[in-house]
C-alpha cells in the first residue's frame, strides 16, 4: 500500500515542489502572474498547440500556475445562434469592468470541430468588450474533437484565472454535445432562450433545460407579453421535469443596462446561496474528478486504438461480431486481454 501513496504524493507535489521551477522560474509564468496579457496569449498559444514540445512547456507551466487558479466565478452561458450570445456578454462584460472586475471570455465552439468552420469563433464579434484592458475574448480553438477543444478551454480557463481574470465566461452554441461540456466546467450555466415556445421545448427536449441554473428568456424588449408567456411556460416545464426545483427563469433585454444589473444581482445571489450550502465547492470537486478521468478515458481509448496488436485483430473481431460468429461480448474481452497482456506501447 505505501508504494501508491508515496506515487500520489510525488505526483501531488510535483506543481510545487520542483525546486529548480521556484529558483527560477520561466519568465512566461512570472509574466502571466502579473497580468501581462501578450503572455497570457502565449501560454494559451502553447495549450492549444499539438506540438509535443509545445505541450511539454504547457503542461509545466499549468501545474504552476495551478495555486493560483480557482479564484474566478466561472459562468456558463448558451443558446442558438442568434439569440443574442455576443450583444449579451459583452452588455454584462461591460458592466462588470465598470464595477471594477477583469473579465475573460472564452468560447467552445462545436462547428469549428466539425467542419472547420466557426459560429463563435469569429473575432469581430464583441468587438467593444475586446478594446477593454480589463477583458480577454478568446476565440474557440480552431480544431480537434470536442472533447479536445473542450480541454484546451478548461486548461485556457485556468490560465486566465492565473492572470487575474475573476469573471470567466465560456460561451457555447446550442449544439450536441457542447452545452454538456460547459455546464460541466462552470459555477453557474446559463441558457438564453428566445421568446418562442417552439424554442423552449426543443431546449427542454434535449435536456439541455436541466442543465441550467438559469433560464433568461432573451430580447424581451422586442415582445414583452410573449416573453412573459414564454418565462411562464418554460417555468411550469421546468417544475414537470426532474430540473432542480432552484432553477430560475428571468425575462431580459441586453439593450437594457438595468436588466443587465439584474441579471447579475441574480446570478450573485445564487452563487453565494451555493457557496454557503457547499454545493459550489462539491461542484467544482466534482467537476475536476470528472476532468481527470475524461482525460483517462481519453487517453486509454487512444493507446488502445494505437496498439499493434489490437490494431492487427480489430477488423476481424468486427466482422466476426456483425456476423454475429463472436459474441460482441466476448469480442471485447479478447481485445482488451491482448491490449493489457501484451507490452503497451506509446502510440507514435
Ligand atoms: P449570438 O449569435 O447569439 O451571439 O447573437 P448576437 O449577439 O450576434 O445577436 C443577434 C442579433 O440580435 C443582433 O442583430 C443583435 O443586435 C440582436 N440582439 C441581441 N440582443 C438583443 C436584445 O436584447 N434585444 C433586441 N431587440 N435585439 C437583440
Amino acid at each position: 500500500m505505501t508504494a501508491p501513496v508515496s506515487q500520489a504524493q510525488s505526483l501531488h507535489e510535483s506543481p510545487q515542489g520542483l525546486d529548480s521551477a521556484v529558483l527560477n522560474p520561466d519568465p512566461l509564468l512570472t509574466a502571466l502572474l502579473k497580468g501581462d496579457r501578450r503572455a497570457l496569449a502565449k501560454v494559451i498559444t502553447l495549450i492549444e498547440s499539438t506540438r509535443d514540445d509545445h505541450q511539454v512547456r504547457a503542461d509545466a507551466l499549468l501545474n504552476s500556475l495551478l495555486p493560483h487558479t480557482g479564484g474566478s466565478l466561472r459562468l456558463g452561458v448558451s443558446g442558438v445562434p442568434g439569440v443574442g450570445k455576443s450583444t449579451f456578454i459583452e452588455a454584462l462584460g461591460l458592466a462588470l469592468i465598470d464595477e471594477g472586475h477583469k473579465v475573460a471570455v472564452l468560447a467552445i465552439d462545436p462547428s469549428s470541430t466539425v467542419n472547420g468552420g466557426s459560429i463563435l469563433g469569429d473575432k469581430t464579434r464583441m468587438a467593444g468588450l475586446s478594446l477593454k484592458d480589463e477583458a480577454y475574448v478568446r476565440p474557440s480553438p480552431a480544431s480537434g474533437t470536442l472533447g479536445g477543444v473542450a480541454e484546451k478551454t478548461r486548461e485556457t480557463l485556468l490560465a486566465c484565472e492565473a492572470a487575474g481574470y475573476d469573471v470567466v465566461i465560456i460561451e457555447t452554441v446550442g449544439i450536441g454535445q457542447s452545452e454538456m461540456a460547459v455546464a460541466h466546467m462552470t459555477d453557474f450555466f446559463v441558457l438564453l432562450q428566445l421568446p418562442n415556445a417552439g424554442d423552449d421545448l426543443q431546449a427542454l427536449k434535449r435536456g439541455v433545460m436541466e442543465l441550467a441554473d438559469l433560464v433568461v428568456v432573451h430580447k424581451a424588449d422586442l415582445d414583452p407579453q410573449a416573453a412573459a408567456l414564454a418565462q411562464s411556460q418554460i417555468l411550469a416545464a421546468l417544475r414537470l421535469t426532474d430540473a432542480r426545483d432552484t432553477t430560475q427563469v428571468l425575462c431580459l433585454s441586453a439593450l437594457c443596462p438595468q436588466q443587465v444589473a439584474h441579471f447579475w444581482g441574480v446570478v450573485q445571489r445564487a452563487v453565494a446561496h451555493q457557496r454557503e450550502c457547499g454545493r459550489f465547492d462539491q461542484r467544482r470537486h466534482a467537476q475536476n474528478l470528472t476532468w481527470m478521468w475524461d482525460l483517462i478515458r481519453a487517453h486509454l481509448m487512444t493507446h488502445f486504438e494505437k496498439h499493434p496488436p489490437v490494431q492487427a485483430a480489430l477488423l476481424s473481431t468486427e466482422q466476426a461480431v456483425t456476423q454475429r460468429s463472436l459474441a460482441p461480448g466476448a469480442a471485447a474481452r479478447g481485445l482488451l486481454r491482448l491490449f493489457t497482456h501484451l507490452p503497451v506501447h506509446s502510440p507514435p
